[in-house]
C-alpha cells in the first residue's frame, strides 16, 4: 500500500475543498481499503466523510423515502418503514455480506463498488478496463464463472451492489454536489456500461460527492421483493440476484419493473419480462415466462451458463415472492 494523506471532515463543503488531484472519498472503507492494500488504486489523500453528520439520516415524507448516503446496511435493514413500504430494498440491504460488514458499510460506498472481476482484482493481470493500454480481456478466454452473462462482449465484470438492485427497479434518483452546485441523476443513468466508457462505471464525476439518494412513494398496490442467490451462505457476493417492484390489482399486475444484479457489467432492467408480467394475472406460468423472457437475451462464457438457470430460479421465486405467493426462499442467501 502507499503512503497517503488522511483528512477527517465533518461538513460538506469541508469535505469538496479537500478533493482534487489524487484524493479519494472514503466512507466505511471496506471496498477502497482492500483496494488499497492490493495496489490496485492508490489514491495520495483519503477525504473521510464518516463524520459528516448531515449525509445520515433516513427520512420519510409524503414524497417519498430519503437516505442520507452514510446510511448503513444494518440500518436500512432495520428500518421498520422501509420493510413494510420498501421491502426489496430493507432485503437486499440485509442479506448483503456479514453483520460486521454490514455495520460499517454505507449506501453511498455499496453503490460504488469498483468491479468485481479476479483479474481486475489482482495485480498480477492487466487488462482493457484496468488500464486501458491493454486489449486484453482475460474473462472471455479464461476463468470466467462468475462474470457477467448478459452485455459481456467488451468487458465481463459485474456490478456487485446488492442495493443498486431494488434502487433501479423502485426509480431511485441519486444527489450529487461538487463545488459547482447539485444535480439529481436517475438510476437508470447511474451506472455506464463498459461500451459507453471502460475507466467510468459510474456518472459520478471526480470532484463529486453523492449526497442523497431519494426513492418517490411507491404507487398504491406496490408490492416488491428481492433475492440473492449464491455460493457460500450469507457471505459472498450473489452469483444471481432479482429485484422485482409489481404495482398488483388484486391477482392482476397492473405494472412491473424487473431488475437483475450481476448478469452484466450494470444492473440492468429486463423490459422483455416486464413486459411477460404486465397485464397479467400473476402465477407460476407467468413467473416463469417471464424468468425465460428474462434470459433469452443472455450470452454465457464457457463456464458461466449455470448463472442463466439460476437466474430464471430467482427471477421466478421472486416474482412470486413480490405477488404474495410464496414465502420467503430458504435456499437464498440471508
Ligand atoms: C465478505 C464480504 C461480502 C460482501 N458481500 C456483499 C454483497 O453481497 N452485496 C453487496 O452489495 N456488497 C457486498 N460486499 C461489499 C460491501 O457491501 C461494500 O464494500 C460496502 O458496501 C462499501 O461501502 P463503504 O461505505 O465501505 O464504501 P468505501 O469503501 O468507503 O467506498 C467505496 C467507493 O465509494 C466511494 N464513495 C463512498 N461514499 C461516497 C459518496 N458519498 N459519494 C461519492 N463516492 C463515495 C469511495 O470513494 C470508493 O470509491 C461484501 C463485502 C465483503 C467484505
Ligand atoms: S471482465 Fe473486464 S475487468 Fe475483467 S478482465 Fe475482462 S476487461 Fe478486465
Amino acid at each position: 500500500m502507499n503512503k497517503f494523506a488522511f483528512v477527517d471532515c465533518v461538513t460538506v463543503d469541508e469535505a469538496l475543498g479537500q478533493l482534487g488531484e489524487g484524493a479519494t472519498i472514503k466512507a466505511g472503507g471496506i471496498d477502497l481499503i482492500d483496494l488499497m492494500k492490493d495496489d490496485i488504486v492508490s489514491p495520495s489523500k483519503l477525504v473521510n466523510i464518516r463524520n459528516v453528520d448531515s449525509l445520515r439520516g433516513i427520512t420519510i415524507t409524503q414524497d417519498g423515502l430519503r437516505l442520507g448516503p452514510l446510511s448503513t446496511l444494518s440500518e436500512i435493514a432495520a428500518h421498520t418503514q422501509i420493510q413494510k413500504s420498501y421491502t426489496a430494498l430493507s432485503d437486499a440491504a440485509g442479506h448483503a455480506a456479514t453483520p460486521q460488514v454490514r455495520n460499517m458499510a454505507t449506501l453511498g460506498g455499496n453503490i460504488m463498488q469498483r468491479p468485481r472481476c479476479w483479474y481486475f482484482r489482482s495485480t498480477d493481470f492487466d487488462c482493457k478496463k484496468k488500464s486501458g493500454t491493454s486489449d486484453d480481456c482475460h474473462a472471455h478466454t479464461g476463468e470466467n464463472q462468475y462474470h457477467a452473462v448478459m452485455n459481456n462482449a467488451v468487458c465481463a465484470m459485474v456490478h456487485p451492489s446488492s442495493t443498486a438492485v431494488p434502487l433501479l427497479a423502485m426509480n431511485a434518483q441519486v444527489e450529487l454536489t461538487s463545488k459547482r452546485g447539485k444535480r439529481t441523476v436517475a438510476m437508470t443513468d447511474f451506472y455506464v456500461p463498459p461500451e459507453k466508457s471502460l475507466t467510468n462505471e459510474t456518472i459520478v464525476q471526480p470532484g463529486e460527492i453523492i449526497t442523497a439518494v431519494f426513492i418517490p412513494t411507491p404507487d398504491p398496490g406496490t408490492r416488491s421483493a428481492y433475492q440473492k442467490y449464491g455460493e457460500k451462505e450469507s457471505f459472498d457476493w450473489p452469483l444471481a440476484d432479482a429485484g422485482v417492484v409489481l404495482v398488483m390489482e388484486g391477482t392482476r399486475c397492473s405494472k412491473a419493473s424487473i431488475v437483475l444484479g450481476v448478469a452484466a457489467p450494470t444492473p440492468i432492467r429486463s423490459s422483455a419480462a416486464e413486459a411477460v408480467l404486465t397485464g397479467k394475472t400473476i402465477d407460476e406460468a407467468t413467473a416463469r415466462a417471464a424468468a425465460a423472457a428474462a434470459m433469452q437475451a443472455a450470452t454465457p462464457l464457457s463456464q458461466n451458463g449455470f448463472k442463466t438457470q439460476l437466474f430464471q430460479t430467482a427471477i421466478y421465486r421472486t416474482v412470486l415472492l413480490a405477488a404474495g405467493q410464496m414465502q420467503r426462499d430458504p435456499s437464498a442467501i440471508g
